[in-house]
């Protein structure tokens, strides 16, 4: 039977400026509400590629939270672990991207729903059936969130489970009272790690990415995926090092990217697909994610993918 995949996370809405310029200070044109939050999004793209796959989370009993699940149940997630809370609010992100392609966001996470994550019986009825475990760094910066994550870990784990850990977090937030050393302990029982660009050196006091590579492959990390953005991605195991060119995509939204690659990624990988199949199939989603607006928008099909590879027949 196919492996099925867990994540525990935040679910939001992210409002989108559409126009660019620097945050929120003044009245303007605002698209959205969109799906979203990095656990949500990685894990609609297991969804959509047929993968079994469910999330622990947490939404308020409103619009924001029902388009959510009504998105997730479309894409196949199982939703059983998704406590719909009464009198709470569903957890929101507001993004206006700059002109030079950073990005100023207003977060209400903490203080949403999604920040009062406890574990259900459904919840734990999910920590006993799912075969792997995603963890994204973002939901050990809530508190709410870590202590469920921490949980899951522990309990996918203990029963065999593989875990897959995309840090998904800017330096900044590191400084974060205790985050450091519990990003270390996800990092201690990652199977894959998927870390985007200049994460790779969080962990280490490497200088070069090479050494970096090495020494996380030496404390036992059995796979390491490092996302480039619009320059592709690299795969790293003990047999070596495999690269991959970036599709060529007119790129309208980067937000979700790195999500979207990293279910790709894990779909396949438990599937049994060699690292080059499952890179590139990763790389393509994740170019096919920037190419609509909204995070969650771009996820993609089995069919999709082999589009965009040029394997898709007659
Ligand atoms: P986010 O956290 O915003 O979701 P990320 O920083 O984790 O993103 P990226 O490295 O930006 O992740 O993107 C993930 C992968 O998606 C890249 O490694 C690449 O394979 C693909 N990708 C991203 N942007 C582009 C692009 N403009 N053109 C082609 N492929 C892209
Ligand atoms: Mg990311």
């Amino acid at each position: 039977m196919a492996k099925k995949v867990l994540t525990v996370g935040e679910i939001l809405v992210e409002i989108v400026a559409t126009t660019k310029g620097d945050g929120f200070g003044e009245p303007q044109p605002l698209i959205g509400p969109f799906p979203s939050g990095a656990p949500a999004i990685f894990i609609d793209q297991v969804g959509r590629l047929g993968t079994p796959a469910a999330i622990i989370s947490r939404v308020g009993n409103d619009d924001f939270g029902r388009l959510n699940l009504d998105r997730l149940a479309a894409d196949g997630v199982d939703v059983s672990g998704v406590e719909v809370a009464k009198g709470e609010v569903t957890g929101s992100a507001f993004v206006r991207y700059r002109p030079d392609g950073s990005r100023k966001f207003v977060y209400n996470i903490a203080h949403s729903a999604t920040g009062r994550l406890v574990l259900t019986p459904a919840g734990e009825a999910l920590l006993e059936s799912c075969d792997h475990l995603h963890v994204m760094g973002t939901a050990l910066s809530v508190s709410g969130l870590a202590d469920v994550a921490r949980e899951a870990i522990a309990r996918i784990k203990a029963r065999g489970g593989t875990l897959s850990f995309d840090p998904n977090l800017r330096r900044e937030i590191l400084e974060t009272p205790g985050l450091r050393q519990a990003l270390e302990e996800v990092l201690a029982h990652s199977d894959l790690f998927l870390p985007s660009g200049e994460e790779i050196y969080l962990f280490t006091e490497a200088d070069d990415e090479a050494a970096a590579v090495a020494e996380l492959l030496r404390r036992g990390v059995g796979e390491i995926v490092i996302k480039r953005g619009d320059r592709g991605a690299s795969h790293f195991d003990a047999h070596g090092r495999t690269d991959v060119a970036p599709l060529w995509v007119d790129e309208v939204d980067p937000t979700g990217a790195g999500d979207c690659f990293g279910g790709a990624f894990v779909s396949l990988w438990l599937a049994g697909a060699s690292p080059e199949t499952a890179l590139r199939y990763a790389n393509a989603a994740g170019a096919h994610a920037v190419t609509e607006i909204g995070p969650m928008e771009g996820a993609a099909t089995r069919d999709q993918l082999d589009a965009l590879l040029g394997l898709t027949k007659g």
